[in-house]
């Protein structure tokens, strides 16, 4: 299979680049499962832009808003790429519109809303429901586009690179290894431009918001090619997802409790009832986001309490239900009233800062390939993302990233020739009979990243998370090589991968800075304020 461009990732970044790159050539888009899976449709509160002055509100400009996003990055911004991916975020809404997105309006004005660190109100929304809108709206367009070819159930094993191949020339992409989990056949994909657009890797962790498919895939195909990664110590991690452990679908294990039931007055309880955030900031259950989530797992930790309660039991009867009807009817189906007990949370994982190094076109240290939305690091979230502006990044990135690659690489003007790419050999390897390794070693990972890797870290933690990993690393590596390649192994081989990354960044970063908190060296040193950065030999 040959295209112009292929795309790995129907997330914003991937769908919306797919769609600017159907007027310049042929493009295949793949996605592991259905097209409609992905971060980009869980996505609630919306996306952070400022618009042209005559929509904006009042008072707001580019400015404030990179003022803002400076902020949350806590030092490690790269202030250049923020302008540009900021003041280019009013052009990339134009598009999302055209395409036919529906943000939620008054008048004829978009209705802007506002969310923690933001000093303006700026971000667009559907409802509570923005991503599942976007993603709706970029589906249907790009299902339209004769000359986008969407595949699902298409999961990508590898890249393909010179390098890889062993080939003397310089490090160039030159396609992927693709399951198709349908036929079970692995499938090479040619093309000299691949972006890569395959999100984050949440599900790294026992707790996360993200759905199943974020299993840091992106990063991990990136870092077998030898591409440069960086700052993967920054995970975000969002205070209140609630608690369901007999939870079957990813939907009940998942779901956001937003931050704005905090906002309307809800307060975190430990078992006993005690409003434990007050001893860590007099701002209690309204201290920005790091710090509620670190004075919840401080408590959890001391107490040895499975979770902590968010309680909106003292707001009037009725409340909930009119404020917050989604997180009231979604928790009634799970057999908890709100209204008459508290909500059991936990912090989860939720966001990664850190990805694939690209610059602020996406383009990765290897020549053709692009990282683009959740999977790369352009610079733009520092050691902390700014509410709502991941969305932005992926759409005004997956802009940039097409204008690059049309410029550097134009379809039709083929690289220099390109060694011959070997069939996929499926050798004598076995069907996988024993899927209880998978589990287990699944379950280990993520079980010993929350309680060693999570929201507090220290040296001695993260020294046990690296020995265990990496007899992981080798058990899994021998279930790789001598079984049959399915869509369990894929993730386990990916997860164990990113997780040791994350633990190697974590390492190396000696201070606390933004979402990287360790007891051991507890003040940031403006000495260490540089990116992390880690590379494949
Ligand atoms: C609950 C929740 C709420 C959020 N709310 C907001 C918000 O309000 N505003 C905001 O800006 N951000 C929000 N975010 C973050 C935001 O949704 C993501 O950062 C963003 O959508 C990422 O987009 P993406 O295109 O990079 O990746 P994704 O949307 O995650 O898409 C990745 C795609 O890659 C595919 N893929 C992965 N691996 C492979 C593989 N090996 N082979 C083939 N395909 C693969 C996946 O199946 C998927 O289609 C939220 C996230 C969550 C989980």
């Amino acid at each position: 299979m040959t295209a112009d461009f292929l795309v790995i990732g129907t997330g914003i970044a991937g769908l919306s680049f797919a769609l600017r790159a159907a007027k310049h050539g042929t493009v295949i888009v793949l996605t592991k499962g259905e097209a409609s899976e992905s971060n980009t449709a869980w996505a609630q509160g919306g996306i952070a832009s400022v618009l042209p002055e005559s929509l904006r509100s009042a008072g707001d400009s580019v400015e404030l808003h990179v003022a803002d996003t400076l902020d949350a990055g806590a030092g490690l911004c790269d202030e250049a790429a923020v302008r540009t991916i900021i003041g280019e975020g009013g052009a990339a809404i134009e598009d999302l519109v055209n395409y036919g997105v529906h943000f939620d309006k008054e008048g004829d004005h978009f209705q802007l809303g506002k969310e923690g660190g933001h000093s303006a109100r700026r971000i667009l929304h559907a409802r509570d429901t923005t991503g599942a809108e976007v993603a709706r709206a970029l589906i249907k367009a790009v299902r339209k586009e004769p000359n986008v070819k969407l595949l699902e159930n298409h999961f990508v094993i590898d890249l393909i690179t010179t390098t890889k191949l062993g080939a003397t020339m310089d490090d160039r992409v030159l396609g992927a290894y693709v399951l198709d989990t349908a036929s079970n056949e692995v499938i090479v994909f040619r093309s000299d431009r691949v972006v890569l657009a395959a999100g984050g890797c949440g599900k790294v962790y026992l707790y996360t918001t993200n759905p199943d498919s974020a299993t840091g895939d992106g990063v991990a195909l990136a870092w077998r090619a030898r591409a440069t990664i960086a700052n993967m110590e920054f995970i975000q991690f969002h205070p209140t997802c609630f608690y369901n452990p007999g939870a079957t679908g990813p939907e009940a294990r998942s779901f956001l409790v937003s931050e704005a039931v905090r906002g309307e007055g809800g307060i975190l309880i430990n078992t006993k009832g005690e409003d434990f955030t007050k001893k860590i900031d007099p701002r209690g259950s309204l201290a920005p986001r790091d710090i509620v989530a670190r004075a919840i797992d401080r408590e959890i930790k001391r107490t040895g309490a499975a979770c902590v309660y968010l309680d909106v039991t003292h707001k009037p009867k009725g409340f909930m239900k009119e404020r917050f009807p989604h997180i009231y009817e979604t928790l009634l189906k799970f057999g908890l009233d709100c209204e008459t007990h508290p909500i059991p949370v936990v912090p989860a994982a939720h966001y990664q800062c850190g990805g694939v190094l690209t610059d602020v076109n996406g383009k990765t240290s290897i020549r053709g390939l692009y990282a683009v939305g959740e999977v790369g690091c352009t610079g733009l979230h520092g050691a902390n993302r700014l509410a709502s502006n991941s969305l932005l990044e992926g759409n005004v990135v997956a802009r940039r990233a097409l204008l690059e690659i049309l410029r550097l690489h134009p379809p039709g003007k083929q690289g220099s020739e390109a060694p011959t790419i070997p069939e996929w050999e499926y050798g004598d390897t076995a069907e996988p009979d024993e899927l209880v390794v998978i589990y287990h070693n699944w379950d280990e990972i993520r079980r010993l990243m929350w309680d060693y890797v999570s929201i507090v870290r220290t040296d001695n933690r993260l020294r046990r998370a690296s020995s265990r990993l990496k007899n992981l690393k080798r058990e899994v590596r021998e279930f790789y090589w001598g079984h049959r390649v399915n869509p369990d192994i894929l993730e386990l081989r990916n997860l164990v991968a990113v997780a040791g990354l994350i633990v190697e960044c974590a390492t190396r970063r000696k201070e606390s800075r933004g979402l990287h908190y360790t007891l051991d060296h507890p003040s940031a040193d403006d000495g260490l304020c540089q990116n992390t950065l880690i590379r494949k030999f």
